[in-house]
């Protein structure tokens, strides 16, 4: 510890990196943070895990902060004011505009950052630029939560707290595709307390996670089998009368053309396409159907699949069918990774949403929001980030602007994105540092972090938290929400600079779940969660209770399709990527914290002994990866967390870059690209 207490002040904000949304108090001494003091919030109660703890503020005053905006002149950054940068932005916005139309120009908003600068980013965007082309990088990750679970429930977010599904009284939890104890680490510690306390556990996950070891069932799926794993459970249920056939009747729709596709899912079919124990599937049924209270939780295992949002809506059917939604201790909870990717995507940074998920399609929403801004709003629904490639291809979309998100390292086929990049005729991208995307940048602007600027994040659960101006550094960064300003300003969309708290009202106003939302309620105590209708209303813990938010629940009848790319002779072993616990995505916050890059600094494949052995293969050796996108060098680890067949990597890293790899195949219905799931072959290196 390098202060004492009486040195420093506190200021109490909310954890940058998990959607749990952990509360603490940044402890700043002579105008420097120098620690976190964990604080007692809704969701995590005095605890922090190692990346809020030591990796959520050392990035914040490092030595290679952007200080100022950069533009590119002969293939080099050179330093400029604002006034040159902004002005080179509006001209040649302005020029493709006039040349192009407004939909040759995107932008990609950023789930790290706040409600508010993510309100203000598609506001320039729809308002000023005139075009829906904005996509927050939900679009790779949990698109298709907000997609499935709005057609079948009417809702795309957690239906339960965390408190809730980790009480005391759940008897049985389902976790789908989810690593909570290194992707949510507080979250996964309160599952880790409710199993020892006695609740039963089903793990269903390709890799033999740390909680499988506690769990009554582990399913050891083979990646991308999702659909067919949940229809295999309904197709049990059903058989052996464990169905609610009584909230089936009263609150749903649907039911009868799903009955007869899952009578094909036989529980020795659906053993076979998962590569699993049928009399395995048939305990985890029981299990889950008879509990009381029993909850679904999923990640990206689910999401990132070519048939992510099918099997999104299989899982929604399973808990409708079981009538495990409306009530406590239940329900279908997506776990969010990104600390603000819930409220991105909540304020509209979606290419077919205005804030509060209301469509743009919709005359009467398009008319509020054009009178409210003052302006005519496109209709058409713009590119979601992962057709941005293609459609700069076929020079359709010239221009990019790209908020706090880095696709060189983060985005699947990392060539592709580089060849996307270098295609464009003008990037502009706004950081903290000098990314991998914003070295191919023609200006790059210098940002905030959650540290320097005031504003609120939307945590997995729906809770709106705050996060409040620490400290002030040196140099020439600005607030982003005031850049935006700028930028409509000189775009001929005059506006008045607006503090945060004045841009929440602004929210509150166009968008019905966030109607009693404001930062004086919030800075009084109070914890709010969406739906939230007016200034009296604290909230909706649980969502549908007596009625689903799209009036009934819809059962979508999902078949089981493979992944877009098998393993076959060329390519024998299937790569899933993931989180792990000492980093956090592309590793701009925890790879600027010297203790965590020492219990972690580089990049590993987890092996199959079996496989290691076949191919003279030994722990800690280094391998050549391919697949048919692009090859890396690791370092393998050889144990039996994966199967035989299928290797993991996490995506954290630079070196060895799990991302020249994977598959940039999309999803039909959100366009999440298969992440989980790609052909490779591997050598020693
Ligand atoms: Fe931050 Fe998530 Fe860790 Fe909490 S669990 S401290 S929000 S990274």
């Amino acid at each position: 510890k390098n202060y004492r207490s009486f040195e420093v002040t506190s200021t109490r904000t909310t954890c940058p990196h998990c959607a749990v949304g952990c509360q603490y108090d940044l402890l700043v001494k002579n105008g420097k943070i120098v620690g976190v003091d964990p604080a007692k919030g809704p969701s995590n109660q005095g605890m922090l895990c190692v990346k809020g703890r030591y990796g959520s503020y050392k990035f914040v005053h490092a030595g290679d902060r952007l200080t100022s905006p950069l533009i590119k002149k002969d293939g080099n950054f050179e330093p400029a004011s604002w006034e040159e940068a902004l002005s080179l932005i509006a001209d040649k916005f302005k020029q493709i505009k006039k040349e192009e139309g407004p939909d040759a120009i995107a932008g990609f908003s950023c789930s790290r950052s706040s409600n508010e600068d993510n309100y203000m980013f598609q506001k320039m965007m729809r308002a000023a630029v005139g075009t829906n082309n904005v996509d927050n990088c939900a679009r790779v990750c949990h698109s298709p939560s907000v997609a499935g679970l709005a057609t079948t429930l009417g809702s795309g977010a957690m239906t339960n707290p965390f408190d809730d599904i980790t009480a005391p009284d759940v008897d049985v939890m389902l976790i789908v595709g989810t690593n909570p104890e290194e992707a949510y680490p507080v979250f996964g510690s309160k599952i880790r307390r409710a199993v020892r306390e006695g609740c039963k556990l089903i793990v269903v996950d390709p890799r033999s996670i740390g909680l499988a070891k506690s769990a009554a069932v582990h399913l050891q799926i083979k990646p991308g089998t999702n659909v067919a794993f949940a229809n295999g459970m309904m197709h049990i249920i059903l058989e052996d009368g464990l169905a609610d056939m009584e909230y089936i009747k009263e609150r749903t729709e649907g039911f009868e053309e799903l009955k007869e596709i899952l009578k094909d899912y036989t529980p020795e079919k659906v053993a076979k396409i998962c590569g699993i124990d049928a009399d395995d599937l048939r305990k985890a049924a029981h299990l889950y159907a008879k509990a009381k209270k029993a909850p679904i939780m999923y990640s990206l295992g689910v999401t990132e699949h070519s048939t992510g949002t099918e099997g999104v809506m299989s899982l929604s059917n399973l808990a409708m069918m079981v009538g495990k939604i409306g009530r406590s201790g239940c329900g279908i909870n997506p776990i969010r990774g990104q600390n603000n990717v819930q409220g991105a995507c909540d304020m509209g940074c979606l290419p077919g949403d205005f804030p509060g998920y209301q469509k743009v399609k919709n005359p009467d929403v398009r008319k509020k929001f054009s009178e409210h801004w003052g302006t005519t709003l496109s209709s058409a629904d713009g590119f979601t980030a992962t057709r941005i490639p293609e459609a700069v291809a076929e020079g359709k979309v010239k221009a990019l602007y790209i908020f706090g998100e880095d696709p060189v390292r983060t985005d699947p086929d990392i060539t592709h994105i580089k060849k996307m990049l270098k295609s464009l005729d003008f990037l502009v991208v706004q950081e903290l540092f000098m990314t991998k995307t914003a070295e191919y940048a023609d200006v790059v602007l210098p940002g905030m972090s959650y540290a320097e600027k005031e504003g609120t994040f939307t945590n997995s659960e729906r809770r709106v938290q705050r996060i409040r101006k620490a400290v002030e550094l040196e140099g020439d960064m600005r607030p982003d929400a005031e850049i935006f300003y700028d930028v409509m300003n000189r775009l001929g969309y005059p506006q008045p600079t607006l503090s945060a708290s004045e841009i929440m009202q602004e929210i509150a106003e166009l968008t019905p779940s966030y109607h009693g939302i404001s930062h004086a309620r919030l800075d009084a105590g109070e914890t709010l969660q969406w739906p939230c209708k007016d200034e009296k209303d604290k909230g909706a813990a649980i969502l549908h209770v007596d009625k689903f938010t799209r009036g009934l629940g819809y059962f979508y009848p999902a078949k089981y399709q493979p992944s877009a790319e098998l393993p076959d002779e060329e390519y024998p072993f299937t790569m899933i990527t993931g989180r792990m616990l000492y980093h956090y995505n592309a590793g701009a916050m925890t790879q600027r914290t010297e203790g965590l890059n020492e219990l972690c600094p580089s990049s590993y494949m987890e092996m199959h002994k079996v496989d290691a052995d076949s191919l003279g293969i030994k722990n800690g050796d280094r391998v050549k990866v391919a697949s048919r996108r692009g090859e890396i060098e690791t370092t393998a680890i050889v144990a039996d967390k994966v199967k035989s067949g299928e290797v993991f990597m996490p995506f954290h890293f630079e070196d060895g870059n799990v991302n020249y790899l994977t598959n940039a195949a999309i999803d039909s219905f959100a366009n999440v690209p298969e992440y989980k799931a790609c052909a490779v072959r591997i050598k020693r290196a």
